[in-house]
């Protein structure tokens, strides 16, 4: 019989962990509820990341979302990939990971998902990576790819899927981990993220864009597209992921 908590969520076991960059960890989690769970690439989960007890003083602790990396529906398990960037609980859950852990999560939603359109555009950080990999990965090998992805140093770099790989860029001692929200004002659209989708030679005519990661990064590049290059608001699929002293943005 099921337990009644599976009627809601997925729970499960972390079942592997390996590095997948310098700073980022791959989780698998097994659960036979991912035999049959319906998943787009560039979904998330949310992911039960403190214990119940810690909920009562600050509910804003207990979950924090992750992109699906990879979906196995026939062996039963998902990878997410976590970075290592402080002390968030999300942070703190991913690196005290270890196999046999039980784990309770939300099933996959969201609404960063590929749609139909004559090129595709990806532009973000790590972060944003992890989704972005899912997503190129399910799309056909001639499809028209364009985008950039930002990380502080080359092994920070999220290893995409051929044939559909995306240039980097490295911030370098920039870290975006530092920045507070008050200290990237206006300048935004000076980043090196707007700067490197600036300087895409892209077709004249729209195409759909992803946008995802860093929040005032995302907004700079939206702003970019919209009155720069004259793209309207449908064209674009904008996804926050963090806020530099923001918890858990949903
Ligand atoms: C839809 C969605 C999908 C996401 N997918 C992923 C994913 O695949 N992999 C992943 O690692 N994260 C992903 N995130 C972000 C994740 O949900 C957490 O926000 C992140 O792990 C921070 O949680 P935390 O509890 O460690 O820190 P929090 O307590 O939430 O934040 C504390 C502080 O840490 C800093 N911070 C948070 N994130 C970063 C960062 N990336 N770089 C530098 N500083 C940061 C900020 O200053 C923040 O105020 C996703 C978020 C959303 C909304």
């Amino acid at each position: 019989m099921r337990h009644p908590l599976e009627l809601v969520f997925i729970r499960g076991v972390v079942e592997e962990i390996e590095p997948i960059t310098s700073r980022m960890r791959r989780i698998r989690i097994a659960s036979g509820q991912l035999r049959d769970v319906h998943w787009s690439p560039g979904q998330h989960v949310r992911l039960t990341v403190t214990p119940p007890t810690r909920w009562l003083r600050d509910p804003r602790d207990a979950r924090r979302s992750y992109s699906v990396w990879h979906l196995d529906r026939e062996h039963g398990n998902l990878d997410l990939c976590v970075l290592d960037h402080g002390e968030g609980p999300g942070a703190q859950w991913a690196k005290t990971a270890y196999v046999g852990r039980p784990v309770t999560m939300s099933r996959p939603e969201g609404r960063l998902t590929l749609r139909e359109a004559p090129y595709h555009l990806f532009a973000g950080d790590e972060t944003a990576a992890v989704a972005f990999g899912a997503m190129l990965r399910a799309l056909p090998a001639d499809a028209a790819v364009h985008g950039v992805l930002e990380t502080d140093a080359p092994d920070g770099e999220v290893p995409l899927p051929r044939p559909h790989r995306l240039p980097w860029i490295h911030r370098g001692d920039d870290d975006a981990d530092a920045e507070t929200e008050n200290a990237r004002p206006a300048a935004a659209e000076r980043t090196p993220l707007v700067e490197a989708v600036r300087a895409l030679r892209l077709p004249r005519r729209p195409g759909i864009a992803y946008l995802a990661g860093h929040a005032s990064d995302c907004q700079a590049v939206q702003r970019h597209l919209l009155h720069e290059r004259g793209w309207s608001r449908r064209d674009i699929v904008v996804k926050p992921f963090w806020a530099p002293g923001k918890r858990g943005l949903e």
